[in-house]
């Protein structure tokens, strides 16, 4: 493929939100470049692949308008479909809630999604990597060559560690623990509950974060931690703490010991909020660019989808002359800003939390199972905030 030499709209990242955003602008009649430094779209996986059902995410997200991709994709995108959501105590006590959810094969969906873009009428470039951008002119070099392609706007859907915002100063914070390391096991093999996403808390495992069983169906799972660095003991990682937890946990190992890795997948994901400014006069930023994930489970799939729908919009208005592109900011806050700060606020309530297993232990026995439904939607009841500031008035 060679890319023309301009273009109405440039889109950095052919992910969820990228590609989203790349069929809402070309949907509009936009002409529009996606291009990705993967050779395979959505390889390697970066994801364990919940997404929650449509009427889940209208009620963890209800003012965001949803992308026809979220509500509708082929069924073999999905691995399995589960109905519950429990989580483990340190102590092995168990709650939990209904949720239904499907496990998306991350491999097929992206690939899914950028072929409706395609289908839009999108350029999409693989295999090439965006290596500069000189205010709208992106220098790209990959496997059918390097080109320097004007764009009338630019999309960073570049993931967490954003080139794009980066470039364009739009960077968030630099709290380390605002970004979380995530290792996971594909695994086959194994004997767990294909009906529930099960999360395991505590210190000698998964300090300060937790650990994910994730059914595949049949006999696989994805297995992972996410686990921020600064919470790391010595001479320890991410993947030795997921060693540990597959091999040793005494309710997790015996389903999981005996399974085989198929993949090693391993990534970032950004849990500190969105920086201050996701729009400048020529540049938008989108899904995990742009801190679009609900820092209590890690969850981005959904919310990087809305980003990139409400971007593909803005930069379409925006080339239409109906509005200004900053406006892209107030936009994505109003349909889904409050969810994601709660989200990052309860994170930090919950970091001091998790570093005590009797202090999550007491969490998780005085949370009602609707309680952690509500705070896992990134929503803070009174009863459950006071709750937590008292637990965390304990450790201080
Ligand atoms: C191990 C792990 C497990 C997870 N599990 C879940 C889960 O179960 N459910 C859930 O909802 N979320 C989960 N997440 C989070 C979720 O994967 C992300 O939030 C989501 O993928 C964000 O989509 P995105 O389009 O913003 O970014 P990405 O999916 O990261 O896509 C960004 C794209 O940009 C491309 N790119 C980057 N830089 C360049 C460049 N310079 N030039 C060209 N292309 C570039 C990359 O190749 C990539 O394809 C998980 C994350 C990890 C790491």
């Amino acid at each position: 493929m060679i890319p023309e030499k301009s273009y109405d709209v440039i889109v950095v990242g052919a992910g969820p939100a990228g590609s989203t955003a790349a069929a809402y602008a070309a949907q509009r009649g936009m002409s529009v470049l996606l291009v990705d430094k993967k050779q395979d779209i959505g390889v390697p996986l970066q994801c364990g692949g919940f997404l929650p059902h449509t009427e889940t995410l209208k009620e963890l997200i209800p003012s965001a308008d949803l992308p026809f991709t979220l509500e509708e994709y082929p069924s073999s995108c999905i691995h399995t479909t589960t109905s519950f959501q429990r989580f483990i105590a340190p102590n092995g006590i168990s709650k939990g809630f209904d949720v239904k959810g499907d496990v998306l094969d991350r491999r097929r969906f992206d690939k899914y999604l950028a072929s409706v873009a395609a289908k839009e009428g999108t350029h999409l470039l693989v295999a090439t990597n965006v290596i500069e951008i000189k205010e709208t002119n992106v220098i790209m070099d990959g496997a059918f060559g390097r080109y320097e392609v004007k764009g009338e706007v630019i999309i960073g859907a570049d993931g967490p560690n954003s080139m794009v915002a980066a470039s364009k100063g739009m960077q968030r914070s630099p709290d380390p623990l605002g970004m979380s390391t995530a290792f996971e096991y594909e695994l086959c093999g194994v004997d767990v509950d294909k009906e529930a996403v099960e999360m395991y808390f505590g210190k000698d495992y998964v300090p300060g974060g937790y650990a994910w069983i994730i059914s595949q169906g049949k006999d696989r799972a994805n297995i992972g931690v996410g686990i921020r660095e600064a919470f790391f003991s010595e001479k320890m990682c991410a993947r030795d703490y997921l060693n540990r937890f597959m091999y040793e946990h005494p309710i997790a190992s015996e389903k999981l010991k005996e399974g085989t890795i198929l993949s090693v997948i391993s990534g970032l994901v950004p849990v500190g909020g969105a920086p201050s400014i996701t729009a400048t006069k020529n540049t938008l930023i989108a899904g995990d660019a742009a801190g679009h994930l609900i820092a209590t489970n890690g969850g981005g799939i959904s919310t990087a989808m809305v980003g990139g729908k409400i971007a593909g919009e803005t930069a379409a208005d925006f080339l239409e002359g109906t509005c200004k592109l900053e406006e892209y900011d107030f936009r994505w806050r109003a349909q889904m800003g409050l969810e994601i700060k709660t989200s990052v606020y309860i994170r930090k309530l919950m970091d001091k939390i998790m570093l005590s297993d009797s202090i999550m232990n007491a969490a998780i026995k005085t949370i009602s199972s609707s309680q952690m439904k509500a705070v896992q939607c990134g929503k803070l009841p009174e009863a459950v905030k006071k709750t937590l500031q008292k637990l965390n008035m304990g450790i201080n």
